[in-house]
């Protein structure tokens, strides 16, 4: 199929691969020369612009950080018209950003007003998911359009869930953030004070892991320095998932929060958290840096 593939970062990238790899006619697209060099590096077939990389494309797909991003990329910014006005009829758009959910609306129903069928299809399982096409989709849109989109998403992905209409996609995937923060923090802080107490941070990992404590963290994602090879943790916290995109999840998640009436004081407390670490200059670094916070800065990490 001839897809068109918007936004080639630490998701995107690996995602569009996955595509291309299963014999996709995949043309790519993205703002940053580094993002542009890497994906050229790795095979992929690289477009000028959004518009001319959805030229032909039966299926567009985005992956773009925030809101602005994809209502830029879709809407228009001034300098340039946005990519519904390019897209014929018939075409279907996969948007597998994580944004507001409102934002998710409006591009559906700007989508249905041209024959256009958009879903929301934001996903769970960081880099290491997008590398191996194992990430979970949660979609929000018609059925008939996420029955279409199926297949492909299956060859990004081992599981692909319908949570409802237009912009349920995103109200799961910030429930789904709103824990994972929390988690992380959770499990740093419990590792930090381990440490504290003389205890070595993998054995108490795997304490932790086979007990009531375990948790997604623990199995796949340890924020230690360390203990598990493979993570950002164990390089420093490059790639993987950037504070400050947690940082916009929670955001969303306390958006969403107040305008339904849910009391989300973990969520709340995260949020602040994380706001913390990025204001401290680790916005770049991945979300689960956040166990600095909580670490002795000295390094003498028994003082007694
Ligand atoms: P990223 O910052 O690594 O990549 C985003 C890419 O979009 C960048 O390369 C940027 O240049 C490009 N871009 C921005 N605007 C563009 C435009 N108008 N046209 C073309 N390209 C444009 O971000 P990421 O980590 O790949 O995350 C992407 C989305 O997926 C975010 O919404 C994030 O919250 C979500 N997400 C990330 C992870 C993770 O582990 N990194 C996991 C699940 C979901």
């Amino acid at each position: 199929m001839d897809i068109a593939f918007i936004g080639l970062g630490n998701m995107g990238g690996p995602m569009a691969l996955n595509l291309h790899r299963a014999g996709h006619a995949v043309r790519a697209c993205d703002l940053s020369p580094d993002a542009r060099a890497r994906a050229a590096d790795a095979g992929l077939v690289l477009a000028d612009s959004p518009a001319s990389a959805v030229q032909g494309a039966r299926l567009v797909i985005s992956m773009l950080p925030a809101s602005r991003h994809v209502e830029a990329l879709y809407f228009g910014d001034g300098a340039a018209p946005g990519l519904l006005d390019h897209l014929p009829a018939g075409t279907l758009v996969v948007d597998s950003s994580t944004i507001a959910a409102a934002t998710s609306r409006r591009l559906a129903e700007a989508g249905r007003q041209r024959g256009v069928a958009v879903l929301d299809a934001p996903v769970s399982g960081g880099t290491a998911g997008a590398a191996a096409g194992t990430l979970t989709f949660m979609v929000g849109g018609e059925a008939d359009a996420l029955e279409q989109a199926r297949p492909v998403l299956l060859q990004m992905g081992s599981n692909v869930f319908h949570a409802g209409a237009a912009g349920a996609g995103q109200a799961a995937k910030i429930c789904n953030n709103l824990l994972l923060g929390v988690l992380m923090i959770g499990t740093s802080e419990a590792l930090a004070l381990g440490v504290a107490n003389g205890l070595d941070p993998t054995v108490l990992s795997e304490i932790m892991r086979r007990s009531s404590g375990g948790n997604w963290a623990l199995e796949k994602y340890n924020p230690y320095p360390g203990v598990m090879d493979g993570v950002p943790a164990s390089r420093a916290y490059s790639g993987g998932f950037g504070t400050d995109l947690m940082l916009k999840d929670l955001g969303l998640a306390q958006d969403n929060a107040v305008q339904v009436g849910a009391a989300t004081p973990l969520g709340s407390l995260a949020r602040s958290l994380y706001a913390a670490h990025s204001l401290a200059g680790h916005g770049h670094l991945d979300f689960s840096s956040i166990v600095s916070l909580l670490q002795r800065a000295d390094g003498d990490d028994a003082p007694f």
